[in-house]
């Protein structure tokens, strides 16, 4: 296929992903005219409350865990949250303290976490909560020894994401929810970039709680997801009416819902079919991208990682220049999190993987997805080492600073 110039290449899939038609198609319905309530008692609305059934249906599928385990909330964000505020809630052997926030508290978690992790996490630490915030190699590894010698006896919760949003690194989740239920201690996972990407069987595993995001996987924006292993005591972030089992407040967003199941089935139907079009699309922009241009390097190369997703280094240019010069050809990319745009502040998980250097400041983040065409990712493949080849021209760190100041005005 040939691609117009004025085509947009989409390739920041890791921010949010384009809707996939046939989830549009199931939730036009639930706009329009099935807008029953979820909760009423009449036939009308049971279309409602089937369609929020069959979507749990279907993402339990894709989790591999049962219906009932599932809790729909607003987005990854919100998971992540009534995750870490419930395991504070409880003392430490389960029984239900007052309602505060448990003061003494303990709480593991990775440096690199995305900030819908990390800040509650700081928050709780003002609250009297110790948190402990491990490190990663040069490669954004964590050390699994490591791990198991930060927990102690009044651990609550480990929570330690299962893919990196910017360089898509995998941590060793199953083997670190083992480590945690041998020491009694509850293990949460923020999968927002792993599901829809990797197969997951939570069954199989020994996770408390993991966290998703249907706009990560073709679904739509401001609906999400909890998984909460059958048995473990959760206390709700939302209290309210009783949706969700009594597990989140709030009437259903029907139609959200129902686009979230339609994304986990055909999430699922590209994982079991075996289809590796992203990984090859991702490898072959990878792979040319290191042949063409000197001084690249893909962060957390020697990891395990999603297979949509390319963090490089590029020595010689600053981000934001190069986002700028990108954007002028229509290629959509970014330097770390879509959160962290327009920031002055370098990437926390490339400075965690690089102390000392300064490859935070000058890494781009390409991630792809199965709506990508070979033709975007030649273009890509055309346009990236020649933007490169101009910022390093830009000699003087004056040009250079001009052009990223004005993408951080923007
Ligand atoms: N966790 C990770 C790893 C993410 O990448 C994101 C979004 O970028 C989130 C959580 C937040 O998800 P949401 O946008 O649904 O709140």
């Amino acid at each position: 296929m040939v691609m117009t110039d004025s085509e947009i290449i989409y390739l920041d899939n890791n921010a949010t992903t384009p809707l996939d038609p046939a989830v549009i198609e199931e939730m036009l319905p639930f706009l329009r005219e099935c807008y029953g309530n979820p909760s009423s008692g009449y036939a009308f609305a049971a279309k409602a409350r089937e369609a929020v059934d069959l979507a749990r249906e279907r993402l339990a599928a894709l989790l591999g865990c049962e219906p009932p385990e599932i809790v729909f909330t607003s987005c990854g964000t919100e998971s992540n949250n009534a995750v870490i505020n419930s395991v504070l809630q409880f003392e430490p052997h389960g029984k239900f303290a007052t309602g505060r926030i448990r003061h003494g508290g303990h709480i593991v978690t990775s440096a690199v976490e995305h900030s819908a992790v990390l800040r509650p996490c700081q928050d709780l630490l003002k609250k009297g909560c110790d948190v402990t915030f491990l490190g990663v190699d040069q490669d954004g590894r964590v050390d699994l020894g490591e791990l198991e010698a930060a927990i102690r006896p009044e651990t609550a919760l480990v929570s330690m994401m299962w893919a990196n949003n910017e360089t898509g690194v995998l941590f060793p989740v199953e083997k670190i929810a083992e480590l945690c239920r041998d020491k009694g201690v509850l293990f949460h996972t923020d999968a927002v970039q792993a599901v829809g990407k990797i197969p997951i069987g939570v069954r199989d595993t020994a996770i408390n709680f993991l966290s998703l995001s249907a706009h990560k996987f073709h679904g739509p924006k401001g609906v999400g997801a909890l998984y909460v292993r059958r048995g473990t005591r959760f206390h709700p972030l939302i209290a309210g009416g009783g949706q969700e089992d009594g597990r989140r407040g709030g009437t259903e967003n029907v139609a959200s819902i129902v686009g979230l199941g339609k994304a986990a089935e055909r999430a699922l139907e590209y994982l079991t079919e075996g289809k590796t079009h992203i990984r090859s699309m991702r490898d072959r922009f990878e792979k040319a991208i290191l042949e063409r241009v000197s001084g690249a390097s893909v962060n957390g190369a020697r990891a395990a990682r999603v297979p949509n997703t390319s963090s490089f280094s590029f020595e010689g240019i600053e981000s934001p220049a190069a986002l700028l010069l990108l954007d002028r050809h229509r290629i959509c990319c970014s330097a770390g999190s879509a959160c962290r745009t327009g920031s002055q502040e370098a990437s926390h998980v490339l400075r965690a993987m690089d102390s000392i250097g300064d490859r935070a400041r000058r890494s781009l983040r390409f991630s792809f997805s199965r709506f990508n065409t070979d033709a975007q990712i030649d273009r890509a493949i055309e346009m990236v080492p020649k933007v490169i080849a101009k910022l390093r021209e830009m000699t003087t760190p004056t040009q250079a600073s001009a052009v990223s100041a004005a993408v951080t005005a923007q």
